[in-house]
């Protein structure tokens, strides 16, 4: 048995134990939490197993926390979400290396373009080569001439960086911090908090234009919360009439420990806390969070720990960040 063979044995006993208390019916199964679809113990055996180990945060952007979900939906959510997760994160990165750096398109307003390297050589700073050989002479000779006019206080120019589907991106986090979710508390979460939209979105092929999830704001560094919450869950409890969960994210901006992500609580009056915060969610104001013990998730197949999630969601202590 390889390692990841015993990983996923592992997770299949806790997962479908966890299951058969919520979904009687499915006992000794496992169901995928992102299309729901319900397979059997065979389903993790094999080199090819259709229900695999599945990481919260992609791999490639440095996630080491894994959970399982169905074969078809891990590789689905990597293809039309999750890349532009992992182009942002090498985005980030080249532009912090000199050796890399990143190419982008300078456009001046009186119709010319070079092509040039971009990298960072400290907070603030950024280089900016415009290379030779990338580059007609003639946008050259007529990039030196803007550069070298007398007097000269202003340069104008659009930056044309090669970047990420922004709302892809969006999807890509909002299905790190569900299975954050789903690692955590299990089927619990997924059966009685109002997120069915979210799931339509990770089964879908295209970035809506608007989703009425994914609330997200960036903790700096020197922030408290910033460091207690990353990958863990935490509950925002103040300002009380916004109370929702929240998770905790890597960001590839050095600038940024943690980005926060915002998600349901249970019940009617709750998720309209939630709805408020939506329709708040460009206001300033400070939040204090309880972030929850990480190894939760050990007791998911425990029947004493049945509604763990609500009754943490109702009474969510008092060891509090802000
Ligand atoms: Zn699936």
């Amino acid at each position: 048995m390889s390692k990841n063979d015993r990983k996923r044995q592992e997770l299949f006993n806790l997962l479908s134990a966890n299951l058969e208390l919520y979904d009687p019916d499915n006992a000794g199964k496992f169901r995928c939490p992102i299309c729901l679809d319900v397979f059997g113990a065979d389903s993790i055996i094999g080199p090819q197993p259709k229900v695999d180990l599945a990481h919260v945060y992609s791999e490639s952007c440095g996630g080491k926390i894994e959970t399982l979900a169905c074969a078809d939906c891990n590789s689905h959510v990597g293809t039309w979400f999750e890349n532009d997760l992992v182009k942002e994160h090498r985005l980030w990165s080249n532009i912090q290396s000199p050796d890399h750096g990143i190419v982008a398109k300078l456009e001046f307003p009186e119709g010319f373009a070079v092509n040039a390297r971009f990298y960072s050589t400290g907070p603030a700073k950024t280089n900016i080569e415009v290379l030779a050989e990338k580059n007609n002479p003639k946008n050259v000779e007529l990039f030196k001439a803007a550069i070298s006019k007398p007097n000269l206080s202003t340069l104008n120019f659009t930056l044309n960086v090669p970047t990420y589907h922004q709302r892809k991106l969006d999807v890509a986090l909002l299905h790190a911090a569900y299975m954050m979710m789903f690692r955590m508390f299990g089927y619990e979460y997924i059966w009685a908090a109002p997120i069915e939209p979210i799931r339509e979105l990770l089964t879908g092929r295209a970035a809506p234009p608007h989703t009425d999830f994914l609330m997200m704001t960036d903790l700096p560094k020197a922030n408290n919360l910033s460091k207690q919450l990353l990958y863990r869950v935490g509950i925002m409890t103040d300002p009380p009439e916004y109370k929702s969960f929240c998770v905790g994210l890597p960001s590839p901006n050095p600038q940024v420990s943690t980005r926060a992500i915002f998600l349901p609580g249970f019940g009617e009056t709750d998720c309209k806390a939630y709805e408020k915060l939506w329709e708040d969610r460009a206001k300033k104001f400070t939040v204090r969070a309880t972030v929850l013990k990480d190894d939760l998730w050990r007791h998911l197949g425990d029947p004493n720990y049945r509604y763990m999630a609500q009754r943490l969601w109702r009474f969510p202590g008092h060891d509090s960040a802000e």
